[in-house]
């Protein structure tokens, strides 16, 4: 090429890429440089849905990822994760950064997927920290991880040989600044997964292998009879406490369990709490939570008795009710429902998700029975009897062993 036509072609070059960036500048979500840009700074940084410690959290982030502001009500911003989709963080959370920060912008250069002793783990590399969540779907079974201010780059997923339960790996660009990996399962019951940053360049998603099989036996169970220790729980109207009643239950739930085999943690087994007795309710909680991590259970089920609220009538509401919170715990919760009401006689009022403190975790399935109503004068009654903490007893062991069974395919 001479030199003249390289000088005629380089305007012409340089029109061209002006014209892209302009472009890119328009339709990219950089528009956000003139938007202020927060840092997370707190080691768990809870995204939620609406500006409030009462909506619930769609993703929990680590420090270090840059988010954009896009609103700003009271304490909480609301900050964009892509294009078309926001969240809202609590500003103590949050550190502001100079003008003209951009927010994180990662590329997915790579995904391996390897072994850890639970299960299968992949890890996912990126270019910098960047916001994600999960969703779980139970049909078809399925984890999807979407990855925002992120773009997937050109390249393979690597596999090492270990357990084959994740049958596909799908990834999709959803919008310009939103990837997504699916993983989609062979088994219909999961078992939990725990997504986390290694280190600012890697994302671990660990996937836990399918119960091996249909028995109780070799099952490690985490049973948490709620409250203890300065918290009563609920009292009824003649003064029963919950937390004896939920203690007594999990007591003689424990033995029908082990009897076949299965590994029982009691998160308690007298009248204390699981921190230090100083400890408040949200630590106690928090407590609870942490310890029954620790002990990677096969499931985990939290003893309850329940109470009215303000503007109800105790005497008309009675019966039972089972809660979840993680898709993967809908299954135990009707199978141990079923079981509990046919074993108690109450009345089967609902299954029902509710982001309860214990049942958030997504480690394993979780499930909270609310046996009856402490504040009903004649469930109270029964409640106080030790052959219905028997049946409830019962109950719940059957529901666990119906759910095992069915559990392993
Ligand atoms: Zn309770």
């Amino acid at each position: 090429m001479s030199a003249t036509s390289y000088s005629r072609l380089r305007p012409g070059h340089w029109a061209l890429r002006a014209a892209l960036l302009a472009c890119a500048l328009f339709v990219s979500p950089r528009y956000a440089w003139a938007e202020p840009v927060v840092k997370l700074v707190a080691p768990r940084s809870p995204l939620r849905a609406g500006p409030g410690t009462d909506y619930v959290r769609t993703a929990i982030l680590p420090p270090g990822i840059k988010l954009a502001v896009v609103e700003r009500r009271g304490t909480w911003l609301k900050v964009r994760l892509a294009e078309t989709l926001s969240a809202w963080v609590h500003e103590p959370l949050t550190e502001p950064l100079p003008k003209g920060t951009q927010p994180s912008r990662a590329k997915v250069t790579d995904i391996s997927i390897g072994n850890y002793e639970l299960g299968r783990r992949a890890v996912i590399s990126v270019s910098a920290p960047v916001p994600y969540r999960t969703i779980q779907r139970v049909e078809p079974p399925e984890l999807v991880l979407d990855l925002f201010q992120t773009a997937l780059a050109h390249y393979g997923v690597r596999e090492k040989p270990g357990p084959d339960f994740i049958h596909t790996v799908e990834r999709h660009q959803v919008g310009t600044d939103w990837a997504r990996i699916t993983f989609g399962f062979k088994h219909h019951q999961q078992t939990g997964y725990d997504v986390y940053y290694q280190d600012q360049e890697h994302l671990v998603v660990d996937i836990r292998a399918p119960y091996r099989n249909g028995s109780l036996a070799g099952k490690r169970i985490v049973l948490d009879p709620g409250h203890g220790g300065t918290d009563r729980g609920a009292v009824g109207p003649t003064g029963l406490l919950e937390k004896e009643v939920n203690l007594d239950i999990a007591l003689e739930l424990a033995p029908l369990l082990r009897a076949r085999g299965a590994e029982v943690i009691l998160l308690r087994e007298g009248d204390v709490g699981v921190a230090p007795s100083s400890a408040g309710k949200t630590e106690e909680l928090s407590a609870r939570r942490e310890y029954s991590k620790q002990q990677a259970p096969d499931l985990f089920l939290s003893i309850h008795s329940n109470s009215v609220g303000v503007g109800s009538d105790p005497e008309q509401v009675r019966g039972t009710e089972t809660y979840y919170w993680t898709q993967q715990s809908i299954a135990p919760a009707k199978l141990i429902q079923e079981a509990l009401c046919r074993a108690l006689g109450t009345e089967n009022r609902y299954v029902s998700w509710r982001p309860f403190y214990v049942l958030r975790e997504t480690d394993t399935p979780r499930v909270l029975v609310e046996c009856a109503y402490m504040s009903n004068p004649a469930e109270e009654q029964l409640l106080a009897q030790q052959t219905f903490r028997q049946k409830a007893a019962r109950g719940l062991f059957e529901g666990l062993s119906y759910f095992f069974a069915t559990a392993a395919e």
